[in-house]
């Protein structure tokens, strides 16, 4: 129950477990292009790159933003906790000029912000954000904001590494450019593959760049050869063949289970994890409207210590939360309710072993109750 890697379902780790074939076996192209068709649900867009790129959420994301900038271009990045700033980071290293929109940890990022911003910056290419902050536990208004990028006439780019699979993204109705996403959170397959979807638009202004995408392995032009709709694919590199059978193997149940019920399931689930807190009177850091229902912060009180409580859950109950980030650091702890981890067996053993941290077993007893209430 950290923040991510969440737990994996047993059939994905044997899904993972079947034999390795060629990357170039005409079996391996038929499950590239199922693979590429389950992305397209699980980002609700037809775009032709929706893809597994060949590395983690932070792969992805320098992957979306080596391909969009070039020297000279001007990218406004919104920064409500530590993966906005690592965007920021990256496009400056890619000679970007970056307009940084901060908003407080802890909070969502504010459009009207992002608007002044994008008005002082009428040469902006790209809006980026993240939808789920992980470091704060906060959810941001994507449509709200990639409808901002549209009407300034930028592309949007959206971290989803958190929000896949738990909260509400609609990449096509939303009229997103650009995400990158993670596996190992609400998808609940291992680590080590980002999907990114880029849609029309994007593809050809990064067609028509001036200089040639900086990393020979992120070029999108490149991947799309290997991941392309033709037969006739090129090779590129010898892609992870199993940790794809796993991420297949988690998008089938997710879809099984619905997309839109495991949002449901997301959402039902942080409201009986907060009842409970309630009862043991730990309370969430986010206001209540800007919460991300798969990443909950809890304020650690006073006179319990943060770390060495973590450790004793890790050692004695046998239960992983996080700590905070940056500013949070010490302050609170990260309780995720991610993918496989989001049910209400976890529920009730974190909800159990909190109740002994505050050292009121009884109240542990109304707490589970409380949850399961609202259940
Ligand atoms: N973006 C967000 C919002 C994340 O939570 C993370 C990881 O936790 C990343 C990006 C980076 O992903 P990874 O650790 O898989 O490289």
């Amino acid at each position: 129950m950290g923040p991510g890697p969440s737990g994996v379902p047993k059939r994905v780790l044997a899904a993972m477990a079947r034999p390795t074939i060629g990357h170039l076996d005409p079996e391996f192209i038929l499950f590239m292009d199922s693979m590429k068709q389950l992305l397209q649900r699980t980002f609700l867009c037809e775009y032709g790159l929706t893809i597994p790129v060949s590395g983690p959420g932070t792969v992805g994301m320098e992957s979306c933003v080596v391909n969009l900038l070039e020297p000279g271009d001007t990218i406004v990045v919104c920064i409500n906790g530590f993966f906005g700033e690592r965007l920021a980071i990256m496009a400056e290293r890619c000679g970007a000029k970056v307009v940084r929109v901060h908003e407080t940890w802890g909070r969502a990022i504010d459009p009207d912000k992002v608007d002044a911003a994008l008005r002082a910056a009428p040469k902006a290419k790209v809006l980026a954000f993240v939808q789920a902050e992980t470091s704060t536990g906060v959810l941001s208004d994507a449509k709200a904001l990639a409808r901002l990028a549209r009407e300034h006439d930028c592309l949007s780019l959206v971290d989803a590494v958190t929000s896949i699979g738990g909260t509400p993204l609609r990449v096509g109705a939303w009229d997103i450019d650009v995400v990158y996403a993670g596996t190992q959170k609400c998808l609940s397959a291992p680590p080590g593959l980002s999907p990114v979807t880029v849609n029309d638009r994007a593809m050809a202004m990064i067609k028509e760049r001036k200089h040639p995408v900086q990393s020979w392995f992120m070029d999108f032009r490149l991947l799309q050869g290997y991941w392309g709709m033709s037969t006739r694919r090129s090779y590129h590199h010898t892609a992870p063949i199993n940790a794809l059978y796993g991420l297949h193997e988690a998008l089938l149940m997710l879809h099984e289970e619905s997309l839109e019920l495991a949002w449901v399931r997301h959402r039902r689930h942080h409201n009986a994890l907060r009842a409970g807190l309630k009862v043991l009177g730990l309370e969430l850091v986010v206001p209540a409207q800007e919460r991300l229902p798969q990443l909950n912060v809890v304020k650690v009180p006073q006179g319990i210590e943060e770390a060495k409580t973590r450790d004793w859950l890790l050692k004695v109950r046998g239960l992983e939360i996080g700590g905070g980030l940056g500013a949070l650091a010490g302050k609170v702890w990260r309780i995720g309710l991610m993918g496989h981890s989001c049910r209400s067996r976890t529920i009730e053993v974190c909800l159990r072993a909190l109740a002994e941290v505050v050292d009121d077993p009884r109240k542990g007893r109304v707490a589970l109750r409380a949850a399961m209430d609202e259940l």
